[in-house]
């Protein structure tokens, strides 16, 4: 089968278009030829490396996926060839004692679709079958690959996690990328007022499309809490969705007395400074998260399947171009979601 492989961590130029040999599906698995994978930005995290990674080389990136079953591990039912599927990325034992509450994305054996394991950048992926979704007829393969992995780290952060109820006040830090626009339709479908931060008028217009209430910009409003301030009659917000991390600062100046701080990752850095008076003396709760539960992924993917939230694609590039379009997702000016065409 085709993929996109590197042989060692690096920067767009490790990434190569090769031939590998197509995986067979064990017991428990099935092989799926894909029609679409999805960018993310772990993508890009996995192919630079972190301390303490350790992939098989050559990796194949990509959590995102979207296809056909191809064929079956022995004794496998419930699959039948030629059925539309996507996939959950988050792999799980099934029998460790998160699994068993109900919350497999704390497993003890965790894994990650193009993470720690091979990914969807490839003309086939053998995945266990119990981490397959149906996807309705008419339904875009492209959509479904693109919703998958932001949409359940979404639903995951606010609704599992941050308990967001009818008539709270959010706050979503980004306005453009896919989990902040994941971020937003959740909130309004769960009857909340949403605010968003957008570096230009381009990102924030998107966002307006996407049924965001108010809009500031951080190109004209340096200091964005005292306006989150200010259209809040000096309340502040109670949710803030924070997934640059180097924000907080600004994020714990927005948040109400009460408030709570959802984030699931990091795009401006790692390790920064944070002043803690603001988290005790405001009284605010810091809730952490990464991914999602299988419960997680069926409830949001129905919603998509139901087009009551909506899955913008900003681009589709054809396999090859993988290199491309993970420069296009680095340099951060997508609306949406970048897809890779596995077939093309
Ligand atoms: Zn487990």
């Amino acid at each position: 089968m085709k993929a996109i492989l590197f042989h060692e961590h690096g920067g767009p130029e490790v990434l190569s278009f090769s031939e590998l040999e197509t995986p067979t599906p064990e017991p428990g698995e099935v092989l799926v030829r894909l029609q679409a994978a999805a960018l993310n930005r772990l993508d890009l995290w996995a192919r630079q490396g972190w301390p303490g990674l350790k992939l098989q080389l050559p990796h194949i990136p990509g959590a995102d996926g979207a296809g056909e079953v191809a064929a079956l591990g022995a004794g496998e039912e419930g699959w039948s060839a030629g059925e539309r599927v996507v996939i959950n990325s988050n792999l799980s034992c099934g029998v460790c004692e998160a699994c068993l509450a109900g919350q497999d994305n704390r497993c003890s054996k965790w894994e990650l679709l193009g993470e720690t394991r091979r990914g969807t950048y490839a003309e086939y992926i053998v995945v266990p079958a119990k981490n397959l979704l149906r996807v309705p007829d008419g339904f875009s393969l492209q959509s479904a690959a693109a919703a998958a992995l932001a949409y359940h780290t979404a639903w995951h952060s606010l609704i599992t996690r941050g308990g967001l109820q009818p008539g709270e006040t959010v706050l979503i830090v980004g306005a453009a990328g896919g989990v902040n626009t994941a971020s937003l339709q959740i909130a309004k479908l769960a009857g909340a007022v949403t605010y968003v931060v957008g570096s230009d008028a381009r990102k924030l217009d998107f966002a307006a499309s996407l049924g965001a209430d108010y809009l500031i910009d951080r190109s004209k409003e340096a200091n964005w809490a005292r306006t989150v301030f200010q259209l809040t009659n000096r309340r502040g917000v109670d949710v803030v969705v924070d997934n640059v991390g180097t924000t907080f600062p600004l994020s714990f100046r927005s948040a109400r007395k009460g408030g709570r701080i959802l984030t699931v990752g990091n795009t401006g850095g790692a390790v920064f400074e944070i002043d803690n008076r603001y988290i005790f003396s405001k009284h605010l709760s810091l809730i952490g998260s990464t991914m999602g539960t299988q419960h997680d992924f069926r409830r949001v993917m129905a919603l998509v399947f139901a087009g009551r939230l909506a899955v913008p694609v900003d681009r589709v590039y054809p396999l090859a171009e993988a290199r491309q379009a993970q420069e296009y997702l680095a340099a951060g000016e997508q609306l949406g979601k970048i897809v890779l065409d596995n077939q093309a």
